[in-house]
């Protein structure tokens, strides 16, 4: 079972969307593998606001379908599945499919983007599903008018606190340092919002409970000072990694395993194979910033073909 093709794009959040626009108007009819998570990283998201052309903010899962919605219009074909294995030591290139079916590919545009972390305690794996999550607005619903307790000092942890806040009767924000990394505008939000409550210098030392979450466990490392607080939801928000692991010893990678891009372009240290969007970009992390790369992404391929030609 095998199937040649111009573009192959894996990945379905604002960089594979655009990329695909961008392929399918060029006529390069591209391929895009959707992956486990349809639409990216926004579909766990309740509003951007930042996202230029909606003037009035838009829910994540909104934009993402139509993003979706405008690669189809070109004639883009969108599939469900996984790439799980590559192969590019020659051209075409060959991709496994997930189902085992083969892919020949004349350029390929790395579209995969990020997963969460979690903070490796033995407690959070155990009780994950139970009451500990990396997605308050998948989650959230299960803990209105509970108490719930979110890990991380980022965007994502300032956005969710504020999420939950609205669901739950309080939220314990648990940063580890002394200051907060997220924008200043998020940071307000949570200070002013007044059932969330910020532990500075707090670690999680365990979370607390047997087939359920009931409490954490935290320190203050400037004080010493432990405390458990009552919590039954527990949320993990503390950064993602990208999902490279595929590419591990055939793309260069930084140490964390961002694919390493020719600054200013798209380019792999393999001709014909582009990277965009949060699998290259450790700095900015954004939609835009995603699309703005998977653009150029596309023209990229495109340019490349044409100088096969
Ligand atoms: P992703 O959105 O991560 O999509 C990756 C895609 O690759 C997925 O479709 C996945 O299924 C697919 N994939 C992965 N591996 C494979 C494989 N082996 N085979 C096939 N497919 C695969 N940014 C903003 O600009 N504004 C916001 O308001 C905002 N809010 C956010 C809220 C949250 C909770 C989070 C987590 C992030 C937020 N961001 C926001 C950041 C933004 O979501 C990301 O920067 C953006 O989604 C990255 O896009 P991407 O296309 O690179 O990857
Ligand atoms: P992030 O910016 O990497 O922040 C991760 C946070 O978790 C940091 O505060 C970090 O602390 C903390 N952390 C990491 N490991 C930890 C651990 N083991 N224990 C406790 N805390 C830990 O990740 P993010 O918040 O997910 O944001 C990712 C990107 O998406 C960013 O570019 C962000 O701007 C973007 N985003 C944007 C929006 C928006 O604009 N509306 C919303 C969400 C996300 P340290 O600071 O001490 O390292």
């Amino acid at each position: 079972m095998s199937e040649k093709v111009t573009c192959l794009i894996i990945g379905s959040g604002p960089a594979g969307y655009t990329a695909a626009i961008y392929a399918a108007r060029a006529g390069l009819k591209p391929v895009l593998y959707q992956g486990s998570q349809p639409g990216g990283q926004l579909t766990i998201t309740n509003d951007v606001e930042n996202y230029p052309g909606y003037p009035a903010g838009i829910m994540g899962p909104q934009m993402m379908m139509d993003f979706k919605k405008q690669a189809e219009r070109f004639g883009t074909s969108i599939r469900d599945g996984n790439i799980v294995k590559v192969e590019f030591t020659s051209s075409p290139f060959q991709l496994w499919v997930e189902d085992g079916k083969v892919i020949k590919a004349e350029t390929v545009i790395i579209a995969t983007g990020a997963s969460a972390m979690w903070l490796g305690l033995e407690s959070e794996q155990r009780l994950n599903g139970k009451g500990v999550s990396a997605c308050a607005v998948c989650d959230g619903f299960f803990f209105r008018g509970m108490e719930v307790a979110i890990v991380g000092g980022g965007d994502t942890a300032c956005e969710e606190a504020t999420y939950l806040a609205k669901l739950c009767s309080k939220v314990h924000m648990l940063v580890r340092r002394d200051e907060m990394r997220a924008s200043t505008i998020m940071q307000e939000r949570v200070k002013n919002t007044k059932n969330i409550e910020i532990h500075w210098n707090s670690d999680t030392e365990e979370i607390l409970g047997k087939d359920e979450v009931e409490g954490v466990r935290i320190a203050n490392h400037k004080t010493g000072k432990k405390t458990e607080l009552k919590i039954k939801g527990f949320f993990v928000a503390i950064g993602h990694k990208p999902n490279t692991s595929i590419f591990k010893g055939i793309l260069e990678m930084d140490s964390n395993g961002y694919i390493i891009t020719k600054k200013g372009t798209s380019h792999t240290n393999i001709e014909g194979v582009f990277a965009c969007g949060d699998a290259q970009d450790h700095v900015y992390r954004q939609a835009i910033t995603a699309a703005g790369t998977g653009c150029m992404a596309a023209l990229d391929a495109e340019r490349f073909l044409i100088s096969k030609t």
